[in-house]
């Protein structure tokens, strides 16, 4: 066998050329169909976005175990107090955050169709540019909570005098 780039022989059956270094054998692209998809090693790693965005991001690619989080958190709001489910839901959301950030791309891969290896890195780098934005919109939200938390409970005291 010859590789079809460079013209020297190479081992049958060989995948890449190893004097080229060309692909000989197009990767067929298996996104979107579930458990049977063959995940791309330059895939894989950390999605950040995955793990901030949690839901919303699982939502846009098919990657519907992320809405555990909507439902818990949901149940341990109605829930009573006493029954502990709020810190429940709290440890499912964070358990689900490191789980898509860990394995978020590869369901993302196998959950959502997408042309190609380069397209589905363009859909992350773009859910990426929201990253920051999204996180500065988190922390003035808590801050806000802090303030209006720590001013109703000053005019609480001021009520007990
Ligand atoms: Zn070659």
């Amino acid at each position: 066998m010859f590789c079809k780039f460079c013209g020297k022989e190479i081992a049958p059956g060989s995948a890449v050329c190893e004097h080229c270094g060309a692909k000989l054998v197009e990767a067929v692209n298996t996104s979107g169909t579930g458990n049977a998809a063959v995940v791309p090693e330059e895939i894989k790693g950390l999605n950040w976005s995955a793990f901030w965005f949690g839901w919303i991001w699982g939502l846009c690619h098919n990657v519907y175990v992320s809405l555990l989080v909507v439902i818990t958190g949901a149940i341990g709001f109605i829930a009573p107090k006493e029954s502990g489910f709020g810190g429940f839901s709290g440890v499912v959301g964070l358990v689900m955050s490191i789980f898509l950030l860990t394995k978020g791309n590869e369901l993302a891969w196998r959950g959502r169709r997408f042309e190609s290896v380069e397209e589905f890195k363009a859909v992350q780098a773009a859910w990426k540019k929201w990253l920051w934005p999204y996180i500065a919109f988190l922390v003035l939200l808590c801050v806000i909570l802090i303030i209006v938390i720590a001013l109703c409970g000053a005019k609480f005291l001021q009520q007990c005098k």
